[in-house]
């Protein structure tokens, strides 16, 4: 299962996992879920709130994106020093 974030114009794919036993919830791609529903968790049973599944991928996508961007800043900074010598 699969959320969409976006941050700064990236768009970010997102896994959202089961906040009791942290595995990925095994849904099929067309299921879609609103805000208050809840998410059975095929692995423990567990009942996952929607709403806090999704702020824990948010957090999750923010600091994966951050270290990307920092990969990328430090790429780029390589490059540029490289180029005037
Ligand atoms: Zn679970």
């Amino acid at each position: 299962m699969l959320f969409f974030h976006r941050v700064n114009s990236i768009e970010q794919k997102v896994t959202l996992v089961c906040l009791f036993c942290g595995l990925p919830f095994q849904r099929p791609e067309d299921t879609e879920y609103a805000s208050g529903d809840m998410i059975e968790c095929s692995e423990c049973g567990e009942f996952n709130d929607y709403d806090s599944v999704i702020e824990v991928a948010k957090e999750k996508g923010i600091t994966e994106l951050s270290k990307e961007v920092k990969h990328q800043l430090k790429e780029e900074f390589g490059n540029l020093f490289k180029n005037k010598f």
